[in-house]
């Protein structure tokens, strides 16, 4: 099916067209740099700017793919997680659509988006089931257990407090580094000791891992490079930025690829797909890769534009739903904030 998927949970508007698992374009207008001033995403903005960007990207993604709105199959667009006012543009934009070009809607939950887009990965096997992914992003970090991406994906763990893109962006807030934090730590870390110093690893102690040996924490972490930057202060030392982003980074990767392979090993699934916007760090994929290899687990992780918010990924697992025979979703479904990730398709039809 030739889909149209509208994406805008955060501050990317992304427009992506697929035809089944074949990407024809993937549009992406970012309102990134008007968060920069503010050391984050801020919800009204970033809900101003998807309004001023949808028509263009869609006209723009229409052009790309080479086809034109009355070509489509289906219309499918992001219900939640993720900023409510933002979700709202698209939804509410995603509904006229649907509506004016009487085409059937399908929405979807963006989590598991992030894992459809492993499925545009041009000239790779399919995804085999099950897999443990791991995705992280400025909003998200979560370890979900994927047995079967339209009908049966669980949540085995999540942060309980910071994103781990969150944590990057303070941490370099704290290092007076610009904000997006994380190309700039990487940056930073090039010329320092990842062993510098020993940060802690959020809940990896036994007496955490027992409640939440798949959650993250990195709460606790941030806390401990402002004590270490104010005692440089305090002490009159130059902060050694190079040596704090290494070990900050090293920290963040740590236990990101330590929980991603403890639920592999457990559950005895060998496959890890990685996702979200940190999987740009290159340190995060290296040890990943490495470390998976050495415990028998392949890796999956799409191109970088497949891994930051993007509608193309909507429209691929609205695709999927459509291939498995899933009926659209009615008008309604709204925004959903908090949606949870077993709610992999919202508001399906019911047919009797
Ligand atoms: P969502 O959470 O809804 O997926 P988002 O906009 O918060 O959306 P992305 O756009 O996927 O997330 O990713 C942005 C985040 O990724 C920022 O927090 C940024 O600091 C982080 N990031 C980008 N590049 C790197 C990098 N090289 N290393 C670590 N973090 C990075
Ligand atoms: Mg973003
Ligand atoms: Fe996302």
């Amino acid at each position: 099916p030739l889909v149209l998927g509208i994406e805008t949970s955060c501050d990317e508007t992304g427009i992506g067209i697929v035809r089944g698992r074949t990407l024809l374009s993937n549009t992406i207008a970012s309102s990134m740099d008007e968060h920069a001033r503010y050391g984050g995403v801020v919800p009204e903005v970033a809900a101003r700017a998807h309004l001023e960007a949808l028509q263009p990207s869609i006209d723009a993604a229409l052009a790309e793919a080479g086809v034109g709105l009355a070509d489509l199959d289906a219309v499918a667009v992001t219900s939640g997680p993720g900023l409510a006012g933002a979700l709202m543009v698209g939804v509410g934009a995603a509904k006229g659509l649907a509506v004016a070009l009487d085409k059937p809607l399908y929405a979807v939950n963006h989590l598991v988006g992030h894992i459809a887009a492993d499925i545009l990965t041009a000239d790779s096997e399919p995804l085999e089931y099950p897999t443990i992914a791991l995705l992280v992003s400025g909003g998200h970090t979560s370890l979900l257990h994927v047995r079967d991406l339209t009908t049966d994906v669980e949540l085995l763990g999540e942060t309980m407090d910071d994103a781990a893109g969150e944590a990057f962006d303070k941490v370099a807030r704290l290092l007076s580094l610009p904000y997006p934090g994380g190309p700039e730590i990487d940056r930073a870390a090039v010329d320092g000791d990842p062993n510098a110093i020993r940060f802690p690893r959020g809940l990896s102690r036994a007496s955490d891992l027992a409640k939440h040996r798949y959650d993250f924490s990195f709460s606790g972490l941030k806390t401990a490079v402002a004590r270490w930057v104010e005692k440089c202060e305090a002490d009159g030392v130059e902060v050694p930025v190079a040596d704090v982003a290494a070990s900050f980074r090293e920290a963040v990767v740590d236990v990101l690829v330590t929980k991603a392979l403890a639920a592999c090993a457990d559950l005895g699934v060998p496959r890890l797909l990685l996702g979200g916007g940190v999987i740009a760090n290159r340190r995060l994929r290296d040890v990943a890769l490495e470390r998976a290899a050495a415990a028998g687990v392949t890796v999956r992780i799409p191109p970088l534009s497949l891994c930051t918010d993007n509608g193309a990924m909507i429209a691929a697992l609205a695709a999927e739903l459509i291939s498995s025979g899933k009926q659209p979703s009615t008008l309604a479904f709204g925004a959903d904030s908090t949606l949870p990730v077993t709610e992999i398709q919202v508001a399906e039809a019911v047919t009797v």
